[in-house]
């Protein structure tokens, strides 16, 4: 249920709202946009209650949403979710690039990569310290060593980074280090995971799971909204099918329907989508033409050597290849690339 409150209310009626639905045991969240001030419902509704919140001074109308994800939809809010992390700013008009290994492996190799993706425009680096593994005998991440060289890296270069959280008792350790918080495939549904993410105030980016539907990936981002926490991103990394030559199947559709329904900025990762390298870059660009609001890309030195995703992981000189045909992509459909360093100073 949301309720829309006239555009001349006063933080009294909004208030007296907020008491009403906890009088009933019912959390109120607010979403106040350029037009209006909406309060999602969240809780268990009752058919009087909309009676009795359309009679609240300050209230001009009360709609039932049928959906069951309610703060992740559109109708909750009407423009996009913006995230401003430094100087990044995801969900605007410029793409967001995020780039880098997919484990942090050694300090040389966290850093000359950070370095690589940077000069070529990527604005967040990424690398993982606590990795998921299909098999335990792969390797696990180097844990609190690795979130030291990916921090090492942004003192480096500037760019933020986002890295894997995989359990709630590790999130406080995570937070510490990094700017942005990843919720990996295997993790879209571990519920108390997704509390303890939503109860801090660090930008999280929720991976869509690998066997999820577009509703259950948003009702997993419903579990993050409602515990406050409103800085959310989705990305799209590809869904299990019948197919085997890739690894998973990219859900392009996923991209426009996501923007359709819901307010969140949408991230795809043409990496885990396909698994192989020569079809990161195609993929990239269906990606910025479909309209997500940027890209994640895995990016190794020596992809040969990698000691995880070797096979979908760009070298320097692809990456930099896939930066440049991306621009004119990126153009056609009214989004900026990221400035690159030069550029920055003007050479
Ligand atoms: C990753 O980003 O390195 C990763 C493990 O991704 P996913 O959770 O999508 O498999
Ligand atoms: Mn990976």
């Amino acid at each position: 249920m949301l309720v829309v409150m006239k555009k001349d209310s006063t933080e009294q009626e909004l208030a007296g709202v907020i008491r009403k639905l906890a009088q009933s045991g019912l959390n109120g969240h607010m979403s106040k946009g350029m037009e209006r001030t909406v309060i999602g419902v969240v809780g268990q509704t009752y058919p009087e209650l909309r009676d009795t919140l359309e009679l609240l001074s300050g209230v001009d109308e009360v709609i039932p949403i049928s959906k069951p994800y309610k703060l992740s939809s559109r109708e909750f809010q009407p423009e996009g979710t913006v995230i401003t992390v430094g100087d990044v700013v995801i969900g605007g008009d410029e793409l967001t690039v995020i780039a880098g290994p997919c484990a942090a492996e050694t300090e040389k190799q966290v850093l000359d990569t950070a370095r690589a993706v940077k000069a070529a425009g990527a604005n967040i680096l990424r690398g993982g310290a606590f990795k998921p593994s299909t098999s335990p005998y792969q390797f696990r991440g180097l844990g609190k060593q690795g979130l030291e060289m990916l921090a090492l890296a942004r003192a480096e270069t500037g760019l933020p980074f986002i890295t894997e959280v995989l359990t709630p008792h590790d999130v406080e350790l995570v937070a510490e280090y990094a700017d942005i918080l990843q919720i990996g495939a295997r993790n879209m549904q571990n519920f108390n995971l997704l509390d303890e993410v939503g109860k801090g105030r660090k930008p999280v980016m929720l991976k869509r799971g690998m066997s999820a539907t577009i509703q259950e990936w948003l009702l997993s981002a419903e579990y993050i909204l409602s515990q406050g926490n409103r800085q959310l991103l989705l990305c799209e990394r590809g869904i299990r099918t019948f197919e085997t030559y890739t690894r998973n199947t990219l859900d392009i559709s996923a991209i426009p329907i996501i923007k359709r329904l819901s307010h969140l900025p949408i991230i795809g990762d043409p990496s885990h989508g396909t698994g192989k390298w020569h079809l990161v870059t195609p993929l990239a660009l269906a990606v910025v033409a479909a309209g997500a609001d940027g890209l994640m890309i895995e990016v190794h030195p020596n992809p040969d050597q990698a000691l995880k995703d070797g096979a979908q992981s760009l070298t320097f000189e692809n990456f930099e290849q896939l930066m440049q045909q991306l621009a004119p992509v990126a153009a056609s459909v009214g989004r900026r690339m990221p400035i690159k360093p030069e550029e920055e100073h003007g050479e």
